[in-house]
């Protein structure tokens, strides 16, 4: 039996979407199409996660900056990682390796403002904390805006769930996803009249 759609059913789905399933998963779940809960997710204001994103692990990027660390290009490393060169780069820069002779300088500042990534009027501190749950978020997306599928352009971590409201999931990396700053502007805009 097809179950209706009411604020409660798709809610359900869009937690259950956050707490890490996939949307097959949560589709099989609660017995409903999975092209029915991608909708109520949607409409829930919440992102659909790509279903393919790898992962490195954190020792892996550890490896990788501390190749940059004992002093080979980043294109070096890309060559010995298998990685793009630019997400070493990005790597680097998230853990905070500069050398004062950077081969990445020139994709440093404008190509990878992380900085400027956290808006002025953004709430969120920026501490040890926040830079964790921002680097695993772009990690786990691979650098890439999960919803026009930007790759290289100046990314956000947006929370879900607003930052303000749920005190308990703003460190979690379930609530994070990446978003590049047009699209980021966009959801914005569309939270705000959905609220
Ligand atoms: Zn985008």
């Amino acid at each position: 039996m097809n179950k209706k759609y009411t604020p409660e059913t798709s809610k359900e789905a869009a937690r259950l979407h956050l707490t890490g399933l996939s949307t097959q998963q949560v589709a099989d779940k609660m017995g409903i199409s999975r092209t029915t809960i991608y909708k109520w997710i949607v409409k829930q204001g919440v992102l659909i996660r790509r279903p393919s994103a790898n992962r490195y692990s954190p020792e892996f990027k550890a490896a990788a900056v501390q190749f940059y660390r004992d002093n080979l290009s980043t294109r070096d490393v890309a060559k010995k990682t298998g990685v793009g060169s630019r997400t070493v780069a990005t790597w680097v820069s998230l853990a905070g390796a500069t050398r004062s002779r950077s081969c990445s300088a020139r994709h440093g500042e404008d190509a990878w403002n992380w900085k400027g990534g956290v808006t002025k009027r953004s709430k969120h501190p920026d501490n040890a904390e926040y830079r964790l749950w921002r680097a695993t978020v772009f990690a786990r997306d691979r650098w890439t805006c999960q919803n026009c599928g930007d790759v290289g352009g100046k990314l956000n971590a947006h929370h879900i769930l607003a930052w303000a409201k749920y005190v308990s999931e703003r460190y979690n990396p379930n609530n994070g996803i990446t978003l590049c700053e047009p699209c980021h502007k966009q959801v914005r805009k569309r939270k705000k009249k959905i609220a």
